[in-house]
């Protein structure tokens, strides 16, 4: 998330919005609707999982969140991606796990989503930690695309995707229009929709897996994020804790931290693997 940003452009951010890259670049009632027929209605037909694409959020120039203690979202959240994708290189050897970043760069939200369309990715898992201003708030939370239920996901969505204001031609990248339109929520409604109830499976078993490892679980929600709606498969957004709150920095910043976040998705993403490959009963994880 990005405060400084937010402080000095509120209402830029809050009105701007992204036209899938599926969508034509003018937006307009025919091309919504159209763009809606053409989303897919089912998983690949090929429904077991060879690619997954780890996403670990920010970079570069772009800090993310900043915690009291000076620990940057872009650092905690490549550490966690890069254990996770070692974790599921280790168990499935065979499969493609591709990260957006891999380094301190940064990567712009629509070439995000863009790798894992290319490379025909079956789940894309976007990292992130949280921050607000008042610091008594923790907790882990995951994201699938969809409308916010409350002012709250809202605001997660805002900050996240305040990000596209560091990059360059992000007028010509991003069409804005205003979400609060009932066009963009026809739109909003329909893209992803195939995806929507497998995506919302994963964040699930994220979420439950974070209980496991004693993390406070404030639940899977939905929002509008930038980064998920330019996929074109399952995808999820996973806050891993807020690094405004002093205890959560301090876990968020240590190698034991690190590793348990990543462990409890790896847990998860076995289990869903498991599902989408058709291979029974994952109770025991
Ligand atoms: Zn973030």
């Amino acid at each position: 998330m990005v405060l400084k940003i937010l402080k000095s452009l509120p209402l830029v951010v809050g009105s701007l919005w992204l036209a899938p890259l599926a969508v034509p670049s003018v937006f307009t009632a025919e091309n919504a609707v159209s763009a809606a027929r053409q989303a897919p209605t089912a998983l690949p037909r090929e429904s077991d999982l060879k690619t997954v694409v780890i996403d670990p959020g920010h970079g570069g120039h772009d800090p993310g969140a900043i915690g009291k203690g000076g620990t940057k979202e872009k650092n905690v959240v490549l550490a966690i991606g890069l254990q996770l994708a070692r974790h599921i290189k280790t168990a499935y050897p065979e499969m493609r796990v591709i990260m957006t970043r891999k380094s301190d760069v940064f990567v712009d939200l629509h070439e995000r989503g863009a790798i894992a369309n290319r490379n025909h990715a079956g789940l894309f898992i976007s990292i992130h930690a949280n921050a607000l201003t008042r610091r008594d708030y923790y907790g882990t939370e995951t994201y699938a695309m969809g409308l916010h239920k409350s002012e709250q996901n809202l605001e997660v969505a805002k900050r996240e995707n305040a990000v596209i204001l560091k990059e360059e031609n992000y007028e010509q990248n991003y069409k804005g229009f205003d979400p609060s339109s009932p066009l963009a929520h026809i739109m909003l409604a329909n893209y992803q929709n195939a995806y929507l109830t497998s995506s919302l499976n994963f964040a699930a078993k994220i979420e439950k897996q974070f209980t496991n490892a004693d993390r406070v679980s404030r639940g899977v929600k939905q929002a509008g994020f930038i980064v998920l709606w330019t996929t074109a498969m399952p995808a999820v957004l996973v806050e891993t804790g807020y690094l405004s709150n002093a205890a959560e920095e301090r876990f968020l910043r240590s190698e034991e931290g690190q590793e348990t976040l990543a462990k409890a998705i790896f847990k998860a993403f076995v289990q869903y693997k498991k599902e989408r490959d058709g291979v029974g009963d994952t109770a025991g994880l």
